[in-house]
């Protein structure tokens, strides 16, 4: 890990805006403490060090990912690069939200959420607002510079906290996390069992979970598995889903509910407004395949959630 100087470290203001998050945070390496607000963080334990570059603390060696996760970064850098700092709540992005509202009730003010994969960081702004103090992470720090700006603007910085790292090393106290949030990133990790003891090792004894991931080609509308199959090419996906899957690999977490989305009818005109074809409302279609939200067969995604322990 190199240690930058210089603008991209520690403002004159960043030691008291980061003292108050210290005792969520933890060493990646060894997961010893970080107890001194001082540029860089440094592990006290084992001298790791964690640079902080725009207000983002980067808990992973950039210079050295592997071939995909660059290739991730890559990606998303260039998606990123289309967005400026506005911050707009999306029709698809405040039903993500609702859902999560309904599945594990209103934020507690105060409680540790932990938004892994967060991208344009939407959830981490909202949950924010209702008062959570939410640890943002992702692989892309251009992501995580945007959001910094954007919760400044919005008026949560002091609850949104950007970390750069991967999904399976994340800078994070154990049991602190009150909700877990990983929405389209699971498919993603190289390592899916990493990132799951990851979370386990962060969140609370009775944390809850939100986890969205794509469903098995098997399970796709025939008319969609060409379309989902590109895109799994070309976004990065590495595996596919259903929800027997999703209960093996989540052995220890007991599900709560699961909405299967983007069956046929949303999927086309979906498409259709992406291709320029249609101009279906945004609103209207986020509402066109609940009829169908109980079944498996036929979607595209399954939005779930889980609270930690057995039934
Ligand atoms: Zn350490």
């Amino acid at each position: 890990m190199s240690i930058q100087d210089g603008p991209g470290d520690l403002g004159a203001d960043e030691p008291a805006r980061l003292r108050p998050w210290l005792p969520l945070l933890a060493c990646p390496r060894c997961h010893g403490r970080l107890d001194d607000a001082t540029a860089p963080l440094r592990c006290p334990r084992c001298r790791h060090a964690l640079r902080i570059d725009r207000g983002v603390i980067v808990a992973v060696d950039l210079e050295h990912l592997s071939p995909h996760l660059r290739s991730q970064v890559a990606h998303f850098e260039h998606e990123r690069a289309a967005l400026d700092d506005r911050y707009v709540l999306l029709p698809w992005q405040r039903r993500y939200l609702e859902r999560w509202l309904s599945a594990a009730g209103p934020a507690e003010a105060g409680a540790v959420a932990l938004d892994c994969g967060t991208g344009t960081g939407y959830m981490a702004i909202e949950l924010a607002r209702r008062g959570a103090r939410v640890i943002a992470c992702d692989l892309t720090l251009a992501s995580l510079v945007r959001l910094v700006r954007i919760a400044e603007a919005e008026g949560v910085a002091d609850r949104v906290l950007a970390v750069c790292c991967t999904a399976d090393e994340l800078p994070v106290r154990d049991g602190v996390v009150a909700s877990f949030i990983a929405n389209g990133l699971l498919e993603h990790v190289p390592d899916q069992d990493a990132m799951l003891r990851a979370c386990a090792r962060v969140c609370a004894a009775d944390a809850t979970l939100m986890l969205t991931v794509p469903l098995r080609l098997g399970l796709v509308h025939p008319l969609l598995a060409l379309v989902h199959w590109g895109r799994d090419r070309q976004i990065g996906h590495l595996r596919r889903y259903d929800l027997a899957t999703l209960r093996r690999v989540l052995d220890g977490w007991t599900l709560l509910d699961a909405r299967f989305t983007g069956h046929l009818g949303k999927a086309l005109r979906v498409l259709a407004n992406l291709s320029g074809l249609g101009r279906f409302d945004e609103e209207q279609l986020e509402r066109i395949d609940d009829p169908h939200q109980h079944h498996e067969r036929g979607a595209s995604n399954v939005v779930s959630f889980w609270r930690r322990g057995r039934a």
